[in-house]
């Protein structure tokens, strides 16, 4: 027997920051004949279904459907909000806000960027520095990515309105909720969010290709007064139809709807307050064993302060430059997939084998997390890579407390 003998065959553990596990109840849901769009079982479950996704925003207010991924979603907020010539706001921390904002731009909207770079999370001082300058209130909305998932770090988006209310901006707060809906706690309305975006395969535990656009009146008047919005993007028919196909302006995604059933039956049958408890909990768990292998001063948990560290996704790298290496020998030797780094260093960067992230969204149990970890404390011991020891353990208390 050969040292590196591959344990890979058994099931496959996707630990990527999205598309995430999917539950068997989600597959078992989408894996039936084409169904009538004409009348019956798809039509009838749309109302629960879109007030099941009001739910769990925590918002009283519409939600409109896209068959779309996340960049679909974040066009579709713009196009209804954001006239050509009108100024948006980002503060970015991570690859994802500067995504949002090249959108904008590309719909003829002027950005102001505040990079707060990508390990830190917003300044509010800067932020509020900003929005005083603009007292002819040109910025028209805010673009807020509440977890960047490139970077890992969670940003105060409840903050954020506390500022825009104190310097009586008239901003709208638009809130891209993709990775951390259905993980971080989220409350549409408590926090005065005027628009969220957010898609179905991350901690909505479903394939990709089904987004979602919330909006609330404020919202709703900002769009009424725009020029012209896009027949296919525009969210009123979809948010409030007299016909089904006008909820998805054409065809319905029939499958993806049922497998949205199911997970959203898993997510409000545990509840939505345990799934933030539970995400907040294996995070921590993850969190206590990375700690300890970077005692070993190789590896480095991008966002330094838990305060501000997703509970979706971990942004990690090892200085050594064995991340890619890492992320080879748990694919083949272990079938753990972990995600690659995002938007850390340029292409053609050898900086860019430090980088990796790990997926903790969605379909997840203390024993998936006690799995993920081992298979990185093998790869690391594999691979000579210096660590701190007792990481296991460190994760088993927080899992056993
Ligand atoms: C995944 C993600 C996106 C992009 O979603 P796609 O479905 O890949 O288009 C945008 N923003 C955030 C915060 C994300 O996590």
């Amino acid at each position: 027997m050969t040292g590196n003998i591959s344990l890979a065959q058994g099931r496959e553990y996707l630990a990527i920051p999205g598309p995430s596990v999917m539950p068997e109840e989600v597959l078992r849901a989408m894996h039936r004949p084409a169904p009538n769009i004409y009348a019956g079982a798809l039509i009838d479950m749309m109302p629960g279904l879109t007030a099941d996704l009001r739910r769990m925003a925590r918002t009283e207010h519409d939600v409109a459907i896209y068959i779309a991924n996340g960049h679909g979603v974040w066009e579709a907020a713009l196009a209804n909000t954001i006239a050509p010539g009108e100024l948006v706001l980002i503060p970015a921390s991570g690859r994802f806000s500067h995504g949002w904002s090249e959108m904008a731009r590309g719909l003829g909207a002027e950005t102001q960027i505040i990079d707060f770079g990508k390990s830190d999370p917003w300044d509010m001082d800067r932020i509020a520095e900003a929005l005083r300058a603009d007292t002819e209130h040109r910025i028209k909305a805010v673009l807020a990515v509440h977890v960047d998932t490139s970077s890992s770090i969670r940003n105060d988006v409840p903050g954020l309105r506390k500022l825009l209310d104190e310097l009586e901006h008239p901003a709208l707060l638009m809130a891209d909720c993709i990775a951390s809906f259905g993980c971080d706690v989220f409350e549409m309305d408590a926090w005065g969010v005027d628009v969220m975006v957010t898609a179905c395969q991350k901690g909505l535990m479903v394939p990709p290709g089904v987004g979602f656009v919330y909006f609330n009146e404020k919202a709703a008047s900002k769009r009424a007064a725009m020029p012209r919005v896009s027949w296919y993007w525009d969210w009123v028919p979809r948010a409030n139809p007299d016909e089904f196909f006008q909820y998805f302006g054409g065809t319905a995604p029939t499958h993806h709807l049922y497998g949205l059933r199911a997970a959203l039956d898993l997510i409000h049958g545990e509840g939505i307050e345990h799934v933030w408890a539970r995400h907040a909990k294996l995070a921590r768990a993850i969190w206590a064993a990375c700690e300890v292998w970077a005692e070993g001063g190789d590896l480095v948990l991008n966002v330094a302060d838990p305060a501000f560290r997703s509970h979706a996704v971990t942004a990690l790298r090892l200085d050594s430059g064995k991340g890619t290496a890492l992320r080879q020998w748990t694919e083949q030797t272990l079938g753990l997939t972990l995600g690659i780094g995002l938007g850390m260093a340029a292409p053609g960067d050898p900086a860019r084998d430090k980088f990796f992230r790990l997926g903790h969204m969605g379909h997840l149990n203390g024993q998936m997390v006690m799995g993920l970890l081992g298979g990185i404390q093998a790869g690391l011991t594999a691979l000579n890579v210096p660590h701190g020891k007792g990481a296991l353990e460190a994760a088993a208390c927080v899992i056993a407390s």
